[in-house]
């Protein structure tokens, strides 16, 4: 059993519960758990949905070809990868990448909120479908969703398309990820006027 993670005071203390949990089959698969990287301090906190096949070997977040992609779009707004926190919905790779089930990603959601808690970011960037509809409690999809910031907890919350989307959809694609950032840019020089109330 793992224990109350609320009272889980750290990330590195948060991390080695992580390490050792068994609460879903994807457990008996993974090579590593990629718990998350990056920042312990950061205003932005980047989430993606699960590792894929090199993540699992290196237990790093976006580390293959996506990640190439999202370091490209972040230097684009002025963030390196240290300055920011990164972590998926679950923290190990389901089997041939298939997508999370509902119950990997119920027995995995307490370490991303309580990872949340503990950066306590300024912002939240979502990657893709999985992250925005656990996050905002929502069924639309990613391409409605996407184009704003929402206030979500005391914070913002902005969606944008995975960049594995990107990958496939080329540049159209981009340019909206690009869009969205550029709403984050906005919200950390403290220029966002507006956000949507839910
Ligand atoms: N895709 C994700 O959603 N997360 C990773 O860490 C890598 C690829």
């Amino acid at each position: 059993m793992i224990p109350d993670l609320k009272t889980v005071e750290s990330l590195d203390a948060l991390a080695s519960v992580a390490h050792a949990c068994t609460e879903c089959s994807l457990a008996e698969g993974r090579k590593n758990v990629v718990f998350g990287a990056g920042s312990a301090v950061a205003d932005v906190v980047i989430v993606g949905e699960g590792p894929g096949q090199q993540e699992d070997e290196e237990g790093l977040p976006f580390v293959g070809r996506s990640g190439q992609l999202l370091n490209k779009l972040l230097g684009e707004i002025g963030l390196a990868r240290d300055d920011v926190y990164i972590a998926n919905v679950v923290k190990c790779r389901p089997p041939r990448n298939r997508d999370p089930r509902t119950d990997e990603i119920d027995a995995c959601k307490g370490y991303l909120k309580r990872q949340i808690e503990l950066i306590d970011p300024t912002v939240v960037i979502t990657l893709g479908n999985f992250s925005t509809k656990l996050l905002l409690r929502t069924t639309t999809g990613i391409t409605r969703m996407r184009g704003m910031a929402y206030e979500w907890w005391g914070r913002f919350l902005v969606p944008t398309f995975h960049p594995s989307a990107a990958l496939r959809g080329g540049e159209k694609v981009t340019d909206d990820i690009r869009a969205d950032l550029a709403i984050v840019r906005n919200i950390i020089d403290g220029n966002l006027k507006y956000i949507d109330e839910r």
